[in-house]
C-alpha cells in the first residue's frame, strides 16, 4: 500500500505543478489507503472531499514539490480530524471518589485496560484506586480483575458470589467512599455483540454509579465494526472517551479515524500490548502516519524531496558542463541558496569561491536580496529567461516595474548572472562543478 502511495507521489514530484488531475489521482489512492486501513466508507469519502477542497485552493509553493504538498495536506487533515479539539488525555477524576465506567464488547480489552489505567494513576499520580468487576457472566472474570489489581498494586472489591451487576456497583460505591479512595473503576461485562440485555445492564449500572468518565474500550483491529459499536454505546449509555486496544497489532488504526469522525469523542489512550505498562496516550500524528500506511511519513516526504533535488541538480550540472547558464538556472540556484541558509553558506561550500564570497558580503547579500532577485527573474518572459541578452532598456523597465524594483537592481542581477555564467563555464570544463555540486547535496 505504501508502495502504491509512494509511486503516486513520486510521479507527482516529477511534474512541476499540482494540476487537478494530479490531485484527483493522488486522492483516489488516499481513499483506497483509508479503506484498506479500515476507515469506514462515509468517513473516507468525507475526508477525501475535505482534502480535495484544501488542495485545489492551493498553488504549489516553489520550495516544495507537488507530491510533498499533497502528502502534507493529507497528513495535516488526518491529524486535524484525529486530534479534534486538542489533547484530552487527562481523566476527570477530581471530587473523590470519582467513578470511571469501563464499557465495551467482550474481549475488547476492558479488564486489561482497567488494570493498566489503575497502574498509571497509582504510579504516576499517587492515586488510591479501587477496582470492581461487574462481570457476572463470564466465569473467572472477577478473579481476573482481582489478580491484575494485585499485580499492579491497587485494591479490588472483595468478590461476593450471587450478586447482580447493579448490586456490585452499589457496594463498590459505598466501599470507595468509606475507604477514602480517589478513583473507582467499574469493569462491566461485555457481550460478543451488542444486545438489549447488555445495554440495559450498562444503563442501570450507569444510573447507580454516576460516573465522571465512561470509557469505551474498542479493539483497534476491528475497523469498521468499531464505529457501529461506538455509535451504539454513545447513543445508549453516553461515552466520554475511547480507548483503542491492540494497536500493537498489524491493524492500520483506521478505526481511530472513523471513531473520531463519527462520534466526535476523544480517543484517550491506546493499548500497545498485553503487559500492564503497555498503555500510551493517544498521539494523533503517530496514528496519522500509520493510517496512511507509512511508518514515518516525514521520511517519505524527505525522500521524495531528495529525489527531486538530486534530479534537478543533475540536470543543472549537465547544463553547466556544456557551459549553459541562463536565468532559469540562476533562479534555481538562488532558490537553492535560500533553502541552504543563504548566499554565505553556499559560497563557503564551493571551492574557489572565496573571492565571490567576500564580494557577496560586501554587496550585502542576504535572504531579502535573494528573494528580490528571484522576483526579478519571475517577471521575465520565458524567452528573456532563456536568453538574457534580449534585455533592452524597455524590457528592463517592464521587468523592474513588474517586480516592484528598480532597473538598477536588475542591472546588478544581470551582472551577477554574467559573472556566474563565466565561472560555470570555467568550472564545467575543469570538472570541478561535479565535486562542488556533490558537496552541496
Ligand atoms: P475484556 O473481555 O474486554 O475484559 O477483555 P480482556 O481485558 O480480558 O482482554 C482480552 C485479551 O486481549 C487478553 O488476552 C488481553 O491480554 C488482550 N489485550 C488487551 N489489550 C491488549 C492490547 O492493547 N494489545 C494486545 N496485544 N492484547 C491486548
Ligand atoms: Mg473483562
Amino acid at each position: 500500500l505504501s508502495e502504491r502511495l509512494g509511486s503516486v507521489f513520486e510521479r507527482l514530484t516529477k511534474q512541476g505543478a499540482l494540476s487537478d488531475a494530479d490531485v484527483a489521482t493522488a486522492l483516489r489512492e488516499v481513499r483506497v489507503a483509508l479503506l484498506e486501513a479500515d476507515v469506514s466508507l462515509p468517513v473516507a469519502r468525507d475526508f477525501v472531499a475535505a482534502v480535495q477542497a484544501k488542495a485545489t485552493g492551493q498553488s504549489v509553493t516553489k520550495s516544495v514539490t507537488p507530491g510533498q504538498q499533497v502528502v502534507k495536506i493529507v497528513h495535516d487533515e488526518l491529524i486535524r480530524v484525529l486530534a479534534g479539539d486538542g489533547p484530552a488525555d487527562a481523566l476527570k477524576i477530581d471530587n473523590p471518589p470519582a467513578c470511571v465506567l469501563m464499557v465495551g464488547l467482550q474481549g475488547s480489552g476492558k479488564t486489561t485496560t482497567t488494570a493498566k489505567l489503575a497502574k498509571r494513576l497509582h504510579d504516576k499520580q499517587g492515586k488510591r484506586v479501587l477496582l470492581a468487576s461487574l462481570d457476572t457472566n463470564r466465569p473467572a472474570a472477577m478473579e481476573q480483575l482481582q489478580i491484575l489489581a494485585a499485580q499492579v498494586g491497587v485494591d479490588s472489591l472483595p468478590i461476593v458470589k450471587g450478586e447482580s451487576a447493579t448490586q456490585i456497583a452499589k457496594r463498590a460505591k459505598a466501599q470507595a467512599t468509606m475507604g477514602g479512595y480517589d478513583v473507582l473503576f467499574l469493569d462491566t461485562a461485555g457481550r460478543l455483540h451488542i444486545d438489549e440485555a447488555l445495554m440495559a445492564e450498562v444503563q442501570a449500572v450507569r444510573d447507580i454509579a454516576q460516573p465522571r468518565e465512561t470509557l469505551l474500550v474498542v479493539d483497534g483491529l476491528t475497523g469498521q465494526d468499531a464505529v457501529n459499536v461506538a455509535t451504539e454505546f454513545d447513543g445508549k449509555v453516553g461515552i466520554t472517551g475511547v480507548v483503542l486496544t491492540r494497536m500493537d497489532g498489524d491493524g492500520r488504526g483506521g478505526a481511530a479515524l472513523s471513531m473520531r469522525a463519527v462520534t466526535g469523542k476523544p480517543i484517550r489512550f491506546v493499548g500497545m500490548g498485553e503487559k500492564m505498562d503497555a498503555l500510551e496516550t493517544f498521539e494523533p500524528d503517530r496514528v496519522a502516519g500509520r493510517i496512511l500506511g507509512m511508518g514515518d511519513i516525514v521520511a517519505l516526504v524527505e525522500k521524495a524531496q531528495e529525489n527531486f533535488e538530486a534530479e534537478q541538480a543533475e540536470r543543472m550540472m549537465k547544463r553547466f558542463q556544456k557551459g549553459l547558464f541562463n536565468m532559469n538556472d540562476l533562479k534555481s540556484q538562488l532558490e537553492q541558496m535560500l533553502k541552504m541558509g543563504g548566499m554565505q553558506g553556499l559560497m563557503g561550500m564551493l571551492p574557489g569561491m572565496g573571492k565571490m564570497q567576500k564580494a557577496a558580503q560586501d554587496a550585502g547579500f542576504d535572504d531579502k536580496m535573494l528573494r528580490r532577485q528571484i522576483a526579478l527573474i519571475n517577471s521575465m518572459t520565458k524567452k528573456e529567461r532563456a536568453n538574457p541578452d534580449l534585455l533592452a532598456a524597455s524590457r528592463k523597465k517592464r521587468i523592474a516595474a513588474g517586480s516592484g524594483l528598480d532597473v538598477s537592481d536588475l542591472n546588478r542581477l544581470l551582472k551577477q548572472h554574467k559573472q556566474m555564467a563565466d565561472m560555470m563555464k570555467k568550472m564545467g570544463k575543469g570538472g570541478m562543478m561535479k565535486a562542488a555540486m556533490k558537496q552541496m547535496m
